[in-house]
């Protein structure tokens, strides 16, 4: 796996609503997009420390929780875009929405074309084109074509994993992952116990660079990379 897989990542829908579920679901994948469906604000959250997603479109009246609520978790643990659908067409809520940094505020009714060019929008902006081949964050420049990396003008020597991992963590800045995602992400597999294997290449990771503050440990959590 590499960081080009985010772009095929899917979208979370959160929606109690099943008819509109349904329905909000068939138009995006029609429209070629993934959906993942969940009903419950908990549920989003589990979903989004479990999966890597494109965007969120997100209910303000959940069963168990305020969405208002479940859209300062995600922007508080990721850059994830939302759009926040709901009925509750009440000035205050999309003030507090777009504050809360939700990307759109579409209001029930809406016909399901309109969301989804609401979506393409939202990922048009917060997805620019992939032409940029190099990262840099802070004095740490990351070349994708020619796979190197140096700080501080001076090339490090990586291995194809160690590089992969520095990408991923490059391509996430500020959001918390944990040693599970970052294993299925990066090297594509999950099983369990096989964590340590993370821990060993974040060391490494950290000795190359000697950046110590570039990838943090979040205990109890993961890691999280901050340039
Ligand atoms: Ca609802």
């Amino acid at each position: 796996m590499t960081v080009g897989a985010t772009r095929s990542g899917t979208i979370l829908l959160v929606e109690d609503e099943e008819d509109i579920a349904t329905l909000v679901r068939t138009y995006l994948e029609r429209e070629g997009f993934g959906v993942m469906w969940v009903a419950r604000g908990a549920d989003a959250l589990l979903a989004l420390e479990q999966n890597e997603f494109r965007l969120a479109i997100l209910d303000l009246q959940l069963p168990d929780a305020d969405g208002l609520d479940v859209c300062r978790a995600i922007r508080d643990s990721s850059s994830l875009p939302v759009v926040i659908v709901t009925a509750r067409d009440e000035e205050i809520d999309r003030i507090v929405g777009l504050e809360l940094g939700a990307a759109a505020y579409v209001t029930k009714p809406f016909s399901p074309r309109e969301l989804v060019a609401r979506v393409r929008a939202v990922l048009r902006r917060a997805e620019p084109e992939e032409t940029q081949d190099a990262v840099i964050a802070g004095d740490i420049a990351l070349e994708h074509d020619g796979r190197t990396v140096s700080v501080a003008g001076r090339q490090i020597e990586l291995t194809g994993r160690e590089f992969d991992l520095l990408a991923y963590f490059l391509a996430h800045l500020g959001t918390v992952m944990s040693r599970e995602r970052l294993l299925e992400r990066v090297w594509g597999l999950s099983f369990p116990g096989g964590t340590r294997t993370v821990d060993v290449h974040v060391a490494q990771l950290r000795r190359k660079l000697d950046r110590p503050d570039l990838i943090r440990t979040v205990r109890g959590s993961g890691y999280k990379a901050a340039a």
